[in-house]
């Protein structure tokens, strides 16, 4: 499952758990994307605490990991790349690909869009309120997956911390108290925050 997680909530993590039920998976792997944009001036959150947010989230879950692999990959992260080491990682394993339907029409509007299919399928999970639309891809490559309706989103959880209003159960209590440690989403990083 791709994301910036920043922060990972619990619509990510009822996605993941939706889906590994749904189509029988055994594992979900989480991969927080790298930090490209920030170079760009928009504000994204160093890897480092996304990724940790991550762990922190996915800990109690024998069937959740976290991979470093679109971190630890320098410049901007494609699918493509995530894909291609996680076949290598995960040598015959069948791979799906999930992500947020509207993330997905996206990355499958790439030129690399058959190789995409080659290595995996790609199942985008709906928020409420997301229209299903004709996507006109391949169906046996694609599939669409509702969950439960989870109104939460990263950017709602950062304004949130921003105005001093709670994110207590929209996130895991561990990524609670890891967003106050490191005083994320607040105006001024923490001194010696990685990245501050
Ligand atoms: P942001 O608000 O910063 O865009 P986000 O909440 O969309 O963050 P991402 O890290 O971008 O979080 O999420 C990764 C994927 O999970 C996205 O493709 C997104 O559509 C999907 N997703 C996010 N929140 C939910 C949710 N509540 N229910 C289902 N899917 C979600
Ligand atoms: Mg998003």
């Amino acid at each position: 499952m791709g994301g910036t997680f920043d922060p990972i909530h619990h619509g990510h993590l009822v996605a993941a758990s939706e889906v590994a039920s749904f189509f029988h998976l055994d594992e979900v792997v989480f991969v927080p994307t790298g930090e490209p944009w920030q170079k760009e001036g928009t504000n994204v959150s160093p890897a480092e605490h996304r990724y940790l947010m991550t762990v922190i989230a996915t800990a109690s879950n024998p069937d959740f990991t976290v991979s470093r692999a679109d971190i630890e990959r320098p410049g901007k992260t494609y699918t493509i790349d995530t894909l291609r080491d996680l076949a290598e990682e995960y040598p015959g394993a069948e791979l799906f690909f999930i992500t947020g339907a509207d993330a997905l029409a996206q990355i499958l509007s790439w030129k690399d869009s058959e190789e995409l299919f080659e290595l995996a399928q790609f199942i985008g999970v709906t928020r409420p309120g997301y229209e299903l639309s004709e996507h006109g891809l391949p169906a046996d490559r694609v599939h669409l997956q509702e969950v439960p309706a989870m109104a939460i989103s990263s950017t709602d959880c950062r304004a949130r911390v921003q105005a001093g209003e709670p994110v207590w159960y929209l996130v895991p209590d561990g990524v609670v108290q890891y967003i106050n440690k490191h005083r994320l989403y607040a105006d001024a990083p923490a001194p010696g925050a990685p990245g501050a």
